[in-house]
């Protein structure tokens, strides 16, 4: 069904929050609120750099992605033990299918952990946990990506990948995260090769604060299925035309791009037009303890900065199944989901 039933935009707020949606974009470890990590510091011992919980989130005013990754590894040094990544999974994916999030694809970073001599059984069992447990509980469809930091090496990248491996079936790809700026995908190439050989999904960010060079090498090198961001593809016509030809999902952050100034605020953010050139767009939250928002907030937000209407909310619920990784006939049963709460909304 191409056309959606006519809803009132009256009804738009409450149609974002109870459509069904997939969540396609999120980091765990940028889940973790700061009382959860006051919570976590506490038993485990860790002494954190900020006295209280509002002096920590009050240090949440960024100027760029740099300055949001120095306080998000600081508040990941708190996840110890395999209980704690669990109980930061569990938290999260309440959230989610509180906003009717019916499908979460989490990435979580690794080597942010190993690095400090946490086990990766440890990370994977713990986060591996909360998804089984979540979906038994309230349904929610849940899966892991493990993504190799961008800022680091490609051989530290082939280590993270064969300490996971033993782990193989409780994730179901590899993503590319961290610092864009200066570490072009290109820098990961044969350790992509890799992953694909072994079945394993792929997905990048690329055209966040990058250029659309790194999208066009997202793609054709490491032969990513998704591109995470991906806003600047408009500055290249050439681009704009491949990932519309090719349906090649981006899955978009808006509060977390006009956190990170990557637009000047909402009301100039590109979704709209992303969504009008035809590709495959989607809303998700990226970091929504740091960013100001939940996967709802970012919907909420971004319609009311950019006026878009209730066809929009429904291309955009749609193309968050269609890019998801899930069995096509969970796909067809959250189409028919969708369709069902347009009806009810369009009856009002
Ligand atoms: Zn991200």
């Amino acid at each position: 069904m191409l056309v959606p039933p006519p809803v009132d935009a009256a009804h738009l707020p409450a149609l974002l929050q109870a459509m069904p949606k997939a969540e396609l974009h999120i980091h765990i470890e940028g889940s973790l609120e700061p009382e959860l990590i006051f919570e976590l510091a506490e038993r485990n011992g860790v002494r954190l750099p900020y006295a209280s919980v509002e002096a920590l989130r009050s240090a949440y005013a960024f100027s760029d992605l740099q300055s949001f990754l120095d306080i998000y590894y600081a508040g990941a040094s708190v996840l110890l033990h395999e209980q704690d990544f669990y109980d930061m999974a569990r938290a999260y994916l309440a959230r989610a299918a509180g906003d009717n999030v019916v499908r979460a694809e989490i990435f979580f970073d690794p080597q942010t952990h190993t690095a400090r001599g946490v086990s990766m059984q440890t990370v994977i069992q713990g986060l591996h946990r909360a998804c089984v447990d979540a979906q038994r509980e309230s349904g929610i469809s849940a899966a892991l990506i493990l993504c190799f930091l961008r800022h680091l090496s490609e051989e530290e990248a082939f280590a993270t990948l064969e300490q996971a491996l033993p782990l193989r079936d409780q994730f179901i790809g590899v993503g590319l995260d961290s610092s864009e700026l200066g570490h072009p995908p290109e820098k990961f190439e044969r350790v992509f090769a890799r992953c694909r050989e072994l079945g394993l999904h792929r997905v990048a960010h690329a055209g966040e604060e990058g250029p659309p060079a790194y999208i066009w090498s997202a793609l054709d090198v490491l032969h990513a299925e998704r591109i995470d961001h991906g806003v600047q593809a408009l500055k290249d016509e050439a681009l704009v035309a491949r990932l519309a030809s090719e349906r090649v999902p981006l899955t978009v952050c808006p509060l977390s791009n006009q956190k990170l100034c990557v637009f000047p605020d909402l009301a100039r953010h590109n979704l709209r037009q992303l969504l009008d050139a035809g590709l495959c767009a989607t809303v998700n939250s990226d970091d929504p303890a740091y960013f100001g928002g939940y996967i709802n907030d970012n919907f909420l937000q971004v319609f009311a900065a950019t006026g878009m209407t209730p066809a929009h909310a429904w291309q955009l619920a749609r193309n968050s199944f269609q890019a998801s990784f899930a069995p096509e006939a969970d796909k067809r049963a959250w189409e028919v989901r969708l369709k069902s709460v347009f009806s009810d909304f369009s009856g009002r």
